[in-house]
């Protein structure tokens, strides 16, 4: 097929009334050219005479950490799982619904070859009996790119039909929480789980189930094929490993960023090719909003797991928002807190009536500090998922850094 990669509208209504079927799909690397360059032959020796434990010991060397937000060791989860008889499953969190988080989608645009043999590696490590791919419905291009090549894993032989069940969500931001996500594939209305027992335990229909994001899958293969070292050896600022940023806002070239995991706000900032012209560098949102803001004068921060915690933030899925002279920041978060009212379940009271709360309180002229401050304490201890947990980060990092606005 003669792809067209950033398609215009006409260029594909004309490619396709040309007889190119596939013309509105993204450039990205097929079954045939992957498999063509080595694709699939660490699944195919590793399932021959490979030891689980050898790729977990790879995986731990790497320093491969849960890439969907939360930052587990990814290896230890193998171990989890396996502790637990089997059947067992694999689910993919594909969910990718943090605002300003695209990484997942680029990988997947990209090369779908990479993330499916990552799959397949660790649905071997822990015999996975199926494996749900668990994808965002807003991705339409990325669902038809994964149709076509799972059928054509199943046709090559690599799996047996129907061994990969492809899932379609539905726009629930609570659907990317891996519990509620695993009540949605069973069927029933994504509400979170009370924890324990963990989804390693009792996951997908009762059975031990691991749960992985793509990125985490795409690097299972990048490290199977290439060696831990492609991660273990990037070093910045003391941490090691490497970072997809999403950065979104007033940023001259706003995309997907692949460096070292220490870099700064400055560093990303620059990748993105500066700020967009006319904006003056003001704050950001390190890693989707439940992180909230910070204020540009904390600039020499690695953007990475555990370093941002004594800020009362984190890096989570590494969604950066940048903000200029000409946004609030009381604005942003109180976007943010609308958000959160809109994709709270409404199972827990903490969360369903304190997103609300927060939301009127937010929106008067001058906020009321200490009443704010109390319901983010009610909201952090007592909501059942991180989503009511986290939802406070927005305000109280705004009456933190930017009290002249509130
Ligand atoms: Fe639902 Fe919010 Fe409670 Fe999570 S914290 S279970 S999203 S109501």
């Amino acid at each position: 097929h003669n792809h067209i990669d950033h398609a215009t509208p006409e260029k594909v209504q004309a490619a396709i009334a040309a007889g190119d079927t596939h013309a509105h799909l993204p450039d990205y690397e097929t079954f045939a050219s992957y498999a063509a360059d080595g694709g699939y032959e660490t699944l195919r020796s590793l399932r021959q005479s490979g030891e689980w434990e050898e790729v977990q010991e790879k995986i731990l060397a790497s320093g491969l950490r849960g890439l969907g937000g939360a930052g587990f060791p990814s290896g230890r989860k193998w171990g989890f799982v396996r502790m637990n008889e089997g059947p067992r499953y694999l689910a993919v969190n594909g969910d990718e619904g943090e605002p300003g988080t695209f990484k997942d989608r680029y990988y997947l645009e990209r090369t779908p070859h990479v993330f499916l043999e990552g799959m397949l590696i660790a649905a071997w490590a822990v015999e996975a009996e199926t494996c749900f791919i668990y994808m965002r419905d807003e991705y339409p291009a990325v669902l038809e790119i994964l149709a076509a090549e799972i059928a054509a894993l199943e046709k090559a032989g690599i799996v047996e039909p129907g061994y990969i069940d492809l899932r379609r969500g539905a726009g629930a931001y609570i659907c990317g929480e891996e519990s509620a996500m695993i009540e949605s594939i069973e069927g029933k209305r994504g509400l979170p789980r009370h924890r324990p027992p963990f989804v390693a335990q009792v996951g997908v229909f009762g059975r031990p189930t691991l749960v992985h994001n793509v990125e985490t899958l795409y690097w299972v293969s990048k490290i199977c094929r290439e060696g831990p070292e492609i991660l273990n050896s990037v070093e910045k600022n003391g941490r090691k490993g490497l970072r997809s940023y999403s950065v979104s806002g007033r940023v001259a070239k706003p995309g997907v960023y692949l460096l070292p995991a220490g870099s700064t706000i400055l560093d990303v900032i620059d990748a993105a090719g500066g700020m967009a012209e006319g904006h003056a560098f003001k704050a950001y949102q390190p890693g989707g909003p439940s992180s909230g803001l910070l204020p540009s004068s904390i600039d020499d921060v690695p953007l990475d797991f555990d370093t941002l915690q004594p800020l009362g933030t984190f890096i989570g899925s590494a969604a950066v928002v940048v903000l200029s002279d000409q946004d609030t920041a009381r604005g942003a978060a109180l976007n943010m807190l609308r958000f959160f009212e809109d994709e709270s379940c409404g199972q827990c009271t903490p969360c369903r009536a304190g997103c609300e709360k927060a939301v009127k309180l937010m929106e008067a002229d001058r906020w009321d500090t200490d009443l704010l401050e109390d319901l983010c304490q009610v909201m952090a201890d007592a909501s059942i998922c991180g989503l009511g947990q986290a939802a406070p980060n927005p305000i109280r990092l705004v009456m933190k850094h930017f009290s002249e606005e509130i």
